[in-house]
């Protein structure tokens, strides 16, 4: 291919909202141009690329027995309010009508439509298991988008969804994509955080997200100094400083010797450090108090304190009924932070926010800043597990400029729920071994996610086992987003220059780079390009009319693995010769040109075969 046939406007300015890497690159080198914000349009080279990563992932796909489909972006909004996600979806979920008025989705996840496909097919256990995959388009109506496609709004994934009779079965297909996974991460050239989301405190093993390191990245990774431990901050758990009581009665025996609770004074005392400064204590001492609001409820709350009248209802028909509101206090050490996202898991919540402060005062009694376990009936109180380890703590009164000290776990309060939901912090210990815990900034790149019987069961998909009983199957569920991967890859392979491609992802293995396109050095470049061909080479032959030092610089922004020059004084030697070089290296070396053809294809072979292996 000439660079002259194509369309490759590389830049020398980069554009002023390209803030990393991978998107002033993706501009400069001409693989990408931006129709609007949020959406992109990959130009030949760019989507060269892009097609290699969407065939590394379709080959270990296919490699595993997952079946691709292909099923529409669009899809009809009834099957959406199955499932329950028409409301729970929030405004990322782009919603569209029909000129009959009808509802549909531009697809953001397809979890509802390979549901609704495979529902209308299964029959008999016989069917299963039953692994199926596409590679397309998505949208999500982010607010914000940003860092090129890796924050577009429009996107494409390779998203899979199995089906399984028992969790045996799934077990071992959520195996199988993990070392998928690992395989497609491993060719594309990239070096990936896999992270595990059984930190202890979610239970179980059910999901694994695949992390690049990122300055950008949108997710906060905790990992372990000491072992391989590794885990979203939205599921880390940590080493108790604390020792947990066994039971109630045991933490009761505890608290004999502790002065009986008593209301004390604070006046004009209004944060944790005031408070520790005036009673001469530390916040480690000290019972938190917070006012969430959660919507969308899914926990049964049928004895929980304050809660026997609240309304309880089903978003959709099929869906599991929720509380559509529901008010919580949440009980945690005071020098730590409540995790809203261990918290939402926890209640089954769609969301959970800071209650605003007429809820505080009408749940408490009080103004905000004097809430505490004791004595608080009008709401459900969830103690995170730390709060279980004190029986000697100062906490809010429920009444204005008052505190309780000697307040105990167990004699003076008893929570309704107690759980972590405590946000784990660098420094914390490793659960797993005790060593200290760093932090890092993370992009997610895939995700694997046992679902169990979330959708199968909300949208009534059956099957007939081998006695003819009616049973519903259970569901994984396995994304990549490959916009994402590809903008990783540059993110880990670039220079001053410009782009290093692995050469699994690079457009053109080799560029060859003509000094003056004319004469003998012409038909030599030529010859080259057309033996390189024969020997399955792609090949880039820059035959523009520009100096040298454009094409050099060029060349290096294209990120091209193997650069070739052709020029009149090598061709000139008595063993007539051309310049190769490996793009991340600085040294050319000369080969013969008879020989070059042949030379370059090994090299490439046993490039592309290391890298694949
Ligand atoms: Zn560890």
């Amino acid at each position: 291919m000439k660079v002259s046939a194509n369309f490759i406007p590389t830049l020398r300015e980069v554009p002023a909202d390209a803030v990393i890497v991978s998107h002033r690159l993706m501009f400069r080198a001409g693989m990408l141009r931006k129709l609007a914000n949020g959406l992109f349009a990959y130009l030949p080279l760019g989507l060269r690329s892009f097609r290699k990563v969407e065939n590394i992932i379709r080959e270990e796909m296919d490699a595993i027995g997952s079946l691709e489909i292909k099923p529409t972006v669009v899809v009809p909004g009834e099957i959406w309010k199955e499932s329950g996600r028409w409301e729970t979806m929030g405004e990322g979920l782009l919603r569209v009508k029909n000129r009959l008025g009808a509802d549909f989705v531009v697809s953001p996840t397809a979890e509802e439509a390979f549901t609704s496909l495979v529902r209308d097919e299964l029959s008999s256990y016989r069917q299963l298991p039953l692994s199926l995959y596409q590679i397309n388009t998505k949208y999500r109506d982010e607010i914000r988008p940003r860092y090129g496609v890796m924050r577009g709004r429009e996107f494409v994934m390779k998203d899979a969804y199995s089906f399984h009779t028992d969790d045996e079965s799934l077990d071992e297909t959520y195996r199988k994509m993990g070392s998928a996974y690992r395989r497609i991460f491993k060719r594309c050239g990239l070096t990936v955080i896999p992270v595990k989301a059984d930190s202890g405190a979610m239970g179980g093993s059910g999901s694994e997200e695949f992390m690049v390191e990122s300055e950008v990245g949108d997710n906060t990774l905790l990992l372990c100094k000491a072992c391989d431990y590794a885990a979203n901050v939205e599921k880390a758990g940590c080493k108790p400083d604390y020792t947990v009581p066994a039971s109630i009665e045991e933490a009761k025996a505890a608290a004999t010797s502790v002065p009986a609770i008593e209301k004390i004074d604070t006046p004009h005392v209004k944060t944790i450090e005031e408070l520790c400064g005036f009673l001469k204590t530390d916040a480690k001492k000290f019972i938190k108090t917070l006012i969430y609001k959660a919507v969308n409820v899914e926990l049964d709350l049928n004895t929980a304190p304050g809660c026997s009248k609240l309304e309880r209802k089903s978003p959709s028909p099929g869906a599991p009924a929720v509380y559509p509101a529901a008010f919580f206090a949440v009980a945690i050490r005071g020098d730590l932070d409540v995790n809203e996202v261990k918290l939402a898991a926890l209640l089954k919540a769609g969301e959970v926010t800071l209650a605003a402060d007429t809820d505080v005062e009408r749940f408490t009694g009080a103004p905000v800043g004097f809430a505490g376990p004791v004595g608080l009936n009008s709401i459900p109180v969830i103690a995170d597990e730390t709060i279980t380890a004190l029986n000697d703590a100062v906490t809010g009164a429920l009444e204005k400029d008052k505190h309780y000290q000697h307040a105990a776990y167990g004699r003076d309060f008893t929570p309704w729920l107690t759980a972590d939901v405590r946000i784990v912090k660098a420094g914390d210990r490793c659960s797993v071994c005790g060593g200290e815990l760093y932090e890092k900034k993370g992009n997610e790149l895939g995700h694997i996610f046992k679902l169990g019987y979330k959708y199968t069961k909300s949208m009534n998909v059956s099957y007939l086992d081998e006695d003819g009983k009616s049973r519903t199957p259970t569901m994984g569920c396995y994304g990549i987003g490959l916009d994402r991967t590809l903008a990783s890859v540059i993110e880990e392979h670039h220079d001053d220059a410009g782009i290093i491609w692995p050469l699994t992802i690079a457009p053109y293995h080799v560029i060859i780079v003509p000094i003056k396109y004319e004469g003998a050095v012409k038909t030599a470049a030529d010859d080259l390009a057309a033996a390189l061909e024969r020997f399955g080479v792609e090949v880039l032959l820059d035959d523009r009319n520009e100096r040298p030092g454009v094409k050099f610089n060029d060349a290096d922004l294209l990120g091209i693995p193997y650069r070739v020059v052709v020029g009149d004084k090598n061709l000139s030697l008595p063993q007539p010769s051309v310049e190769v070089k490996w793009r991340s290296e600085k040294e050319n070396r000369l080969v013969d040109v008879s020989k070059a053809a042949e030379e370059l294809a090994g090299l490439v072979c046993a490039e592309l075969e290391k890298l694949n292996s």
